[in-house]
C-alpha cells in the first residue's frame, strides 16, 4: 500500500548542505503495525513527514495506494493527505479554542462533503470508541494529556484513512497512560485494518509492533519482522 524508492532529503542553509536521509527505500503492506526506531537525530521524523505527505523528498518517489504522491503539486498533495492519511503528534496538536467534538470534526469539514447528520454519526461513534464521549463539549485545557491523545487519535481516524503516521505519540504521557494509548491503537488497527507507522524510541511501542526499521544517520541498518 506504500512504497518509498530511494528517498533523499537534503537541508540547505546558506552555503551548508546537510544530507539527513541518504537512500531510503521501503515497502509497507496494508494493516502493518510498524515502527521506525533509531537514536535522536537519525531522521525518523524527516522520513515520517515525507511518507505522510507533510514534507517532500529532495529526490526519490513515494507511492501510496497506487498514487505517486511525489508527482502531485502542493494542493493535490494536501488533498490527498486529507483524504488518505491520518497524523498523530507527540504534543497532540489540538486546536485550543475548539471543543473535543469540534477538534474531531475539523478534518471532515476541511476535506469531505458529508452532510451534517452523517458527520455527527461518525464523530459520536469515534468518541465512544476512544472513550471520550462524556468529555465531548470540553476544550483541550480541561482534559488530561492521555485524553488529548485519545482525541487526536479520533481526529486522525475520522476521515477513515488507510494509513496513520504517529511521531513519538507516547513521549508526553506517563507509562500507564502510554500503555492504554498503545492498546487503543492496536485495537483500532485490528478492527479497521488501519496501517500504523510510528517513529519512536519508546520501548512500550517497540514491544508491540510487528516490524521494526532501524535508522542510523538517515539510512536503514535493519528491517526486522517480529512474530508474536
Ligand atoms: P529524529 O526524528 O530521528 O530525531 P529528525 O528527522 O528530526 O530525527 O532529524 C534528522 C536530522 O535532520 C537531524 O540532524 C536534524 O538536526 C536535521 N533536521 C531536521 N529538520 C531540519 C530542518 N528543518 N533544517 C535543517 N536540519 C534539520
Ligand atoms: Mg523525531
Amino acid at each position: 500500500m506504500l512504497k518509498a524508492v530511494s528517498l533523499k532529503k537534503v537541508y540547505t542553509s546558506g552555503e551548508v548542505s546537510l544530507e539527513v536521509i541518504k537512500n531510503f527505500s521501503l515497502e509497507i503492506k496494508e494493516g502493518e503495525f510498524i515502527s521506525l526506531v533509531g537514536p535522536s537525530g537519525s531522521g525518523k521524523s524527516t522520513v515520517l513527514n515525507m511518507l505522510g505527505c507533510l514534507d517532500t523528498p529532495t529526490s526519490g518517489q513515494i507511492i501510496i495506494n497506487n498514487t505517486s504522491v511525489t508527482s502531485l503539486n502542493r494542493t493535490q498533495r494536501a488533498n490527498f493527505r486529507g483524504e488518505n492519511i491520518g497524523f498523530i503528534f507527540q504534543s497532540f496538536n489540538l486546536i485550543p479554542v475548539l471543543s473535543v467534538y469540534e477538534n474531531i470534526e475539523y478534518p471532515l469539514i476541511m476535506v469531505q462533503n458529508l452532510d451534517e447528520s452523517e458527520r455527527k454519526k461518525r464523530i459520536l461513534k469515534l468518541l465512544e470508541e476512544v472513550g471520550m464521549l462524556e468529555h465531548k463539549d470540553k476544550t483541550p485545557d480541561k482534559i488530561s494529556g492521555g485524553q488529548m491523545q485519545r482525541v487526536a487519535i479520533a481526529r486522525a481516524l475520522v476521515t477513515n484513512p488507510k494509513i496513520i503516521f504517529a511521531d513519538e505519540p507516547t513521549a508526553n504521557l506517563d507509562s500507564k497512560t502510554a500503555h492504554m494509548i498503545i492498546e487503543l491503537m492496536k485495537k483500532i488497527q485490528k478492527e479497521h485494518q488501519t496501517t500504523f507507522v510510528f517513529a519512536t524510541h519508546d520501548e512500550k511501542i517497540v514491544a508491540n509492533v510487528d516490524r521494526l526499521i532501524t535508522l542510523i544517520d538517515g539510512e536503514i541498518v535493519e528491517d526486522k519482522r517480529i512474530v508474536r
